[in-house]
């Protein structure tokens, strides 16, 4: 579903990621490991549009994410076209960017409204289903500020999710919070990945978590990636020394 060739990005001079190929597929959960400041998020962030590779092309979905063809010819992407393969993707990052200003539902609701089009009835409904599967039904009337960092982060998860992506993308989202905090937001991902059909991606530093949940596990180190492989074989048989040495701090 989603294709990435020959990805390469610099900042300045900082070659950030090096000749990168790498597909998910649809309904795969794939779990993306490997030492902070590797390229995992820049990898991600692209998807969403929020960084442009240096070279190398990213299909969704049979689209070029930066390039659209009119009759045949390539042409350079539009806020327009960047927007309709963008609504394919739903992000949650380790910062949970709620509107401040707003109840959960209506941070929940706000986006079936002004991005889908639906009535506010409808995205009500929608938004309060959403909370109660995260398990804050019972918090819709509260501010973000109210609740607990795992609890604001369950009520972005709800609000990504609701706009039905294909694919999801989670960037270390426990990493910010409180260790206790951490195993009710990492079960919510379970249920949705055990539930929902989309495709996600998951940047994460629990190795546990990944292990359970993924279809594939990526390790990436320097702006490659080192060795991949289903969760069995890349944490109980890694081939390559990098990995090794990585996971080796992890047990
Ligand atoms: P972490 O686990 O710490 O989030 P990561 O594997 O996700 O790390 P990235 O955040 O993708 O790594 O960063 C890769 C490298 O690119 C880092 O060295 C980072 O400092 C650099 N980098 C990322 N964004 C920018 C930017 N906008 N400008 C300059 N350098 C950047």
């Amino acid at each position: 579903y989603v294709k990435y060739r020959n990805i390469g990005m610099k900042f300045g001079s900082t070659e950030v990621l090096k000749n990168i190929n790498f597909d998910i597929f649809l309904g795969e959960k794939v779990a993306m490991i490997g030492p902070s400041g590797s390229g995992k998020t820049t990898l991600a962030r692209m998807l969403m549009t929020l960084e442009k590779p240096t070279s190398g092309t990213i299909e969704i979905s049979g689209e070029q994410l930066w390039h659209y063809k009119v009759k045949d010819k390539l042409v350079e992407a539009n806020e327009k076209h960047l927007r309709k393969v963008r609504g394919q993707i739903g992000m949650v990052f380790q910062h949970y960017n709620l509107f401040p200003h707003m109840t959960i539902l209506r941070n929940v609701m706000e986006a079936q409204v002004h991005v889908l089009g639906l009535t506010k009835s409808e995205a009500e409904q929608h938004a309060k289903k959403m909370l109660d599967k995260v398990g804050l039904g019972h918090k819709c009337n509260a501010y973000p500020t109210q609740l607990s960092g795992g609890q604001q982060q369950r009520a972005a998860m709800a609000r990504s999710l609701v706009m039905k992506p294909k694919i999801m993308l989670f960037d270390e989202v426990t990493s910010a919070l409180d260790p206790e905090l951490v195993g009710e937001v990492l079960e919510v991902i379970k249920d949705i990945a055990a539930e929902y059909e989309m495709a996600m991606l998951l940047i994460t530093h629990e190795m546990a978590f990944a292990r359970d949940i993924a279809d594939r596990v990526v390790f990436m180190a320097d702006g490659n990636i080192v060795e991949e492989g289903p969760p069995e074989q890349l944490f109980l048989h890694p081939q390559h020394k990098r990995t090794i040495e990585f996971l080796s701090r992890f047990s």
